[in-house]
């Protein structure tokens, strides 16, 4: 188990950068032309203003082929390098069978709950957002990001997220300031809060005991946005934190170093 003592915790470092590691469910950094509009994968991507050069902050899919990838700058193409990395595979027993295989009247539920997040984590606009994160939560990281997963011995998607394990009713806060844009109860995450910071850079907080913020509440740094649960798929109390750029799910470690 990492603790996150090992983890550089950061502070509000303004223009602070995240951590640049090109691999799949990692972030690529890379100067681009100082205008047109930069895609990646069919999507807008964030650029920031970083010592007078334009950069592109780009999220990669853990489904990201290592090697040559292409990046759209207006009418211009630009290559960059995606390297390998291999996650370690974690196999998790889940007492609640209809968690790992639902019955077929949960599947427009889980359908719905599908469609609300991706809603959240498509949406884009201009806004500058802080890049530099404190933990929603404290604790130590019962599972890091990227683990290649099989529940009760089936294979799953990989674990698109961090998990900070803590006892019930600690308090989940925002990272760096965002909006609320989404509130549910879902099917496998359970009482669920979604933030967004400007730019495709969206934070997901997950097995909530319950929410303290409402659609549309603008949240600071520290504010608090609910409490650690057990709700959805777990096996104990913890909060699961995916920080998703681009609607890519990407390592949420890579935003806690506040590079300046
Ligand atoms: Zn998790």
């Amino acid at each position: 188990m990492i603790t996150l003592a090992t983890l550089l915790l950061s502070f509000a470092v303004a223009n602070a950068m995240p951590r640049a590691e090109a691999v799949p469910g990692g972030v690529a950094i890379i100067d681009v032309p100082a205008t047109g509009e930069v895609i990646f994968q069919g999507r807008r991507v964030m650029t920031v203003q970083k010592d007078n050069r334009r950069v592109a902050i780009i999220g990669l899919p853990l489904r990201t082929t290592p090697g040559d990838q292409t990046l759209k700058v207006g009418s211009h193409e630009l290559t960059f390098h995606v390297s390998e990395k291999s996650y370690r595979e974690q196999r998790l027993t889940i007492a609640n069978r209809r968690l790992v295989n639902p019955l077929p009247e949960d599947l427009q539920r889980i359908g719905r709950d599908r469609k609300e997040m991706d809603a959240a984590f498509l949406h884009f606009d201009d806004s500058q957002p802080e890049l530099s994160f404190a933990l929603p939560a404290q604790g130590a990281v019962s599972s890091p990001f990227g683990l290649r997963r099989f529940l009760n011995g089936q294979p799953r998607n990989p674990h698109s997220g961090l998990d900070i394990a803590a006892p019930e009713g600690a308090p989940i806060v925002a990272p760096s300031p965002g909006t609320v844009v989404a509130v549910g109860d879902y099917f496998y995450n359970g009482n669920t809060v979604l933030l967004d910071h400007g730019q495709g850079l969206v934070t997901m907080y997950c097995h909530m005991s319950h929410a303290d913020v409402a659609v549309g509440d603008r949240v600071l740094r520290g504010d608090k946005l609910g409490a650690i649960g057990s709700t959805g798929r777990v096996t104990g109390p913890h909060l699961h934190w995916s920080v998703s750029l681009n609607n890519a799910r990407v390592d949420p470690t890579l935003f806690l170093s506040g590079i300046p």
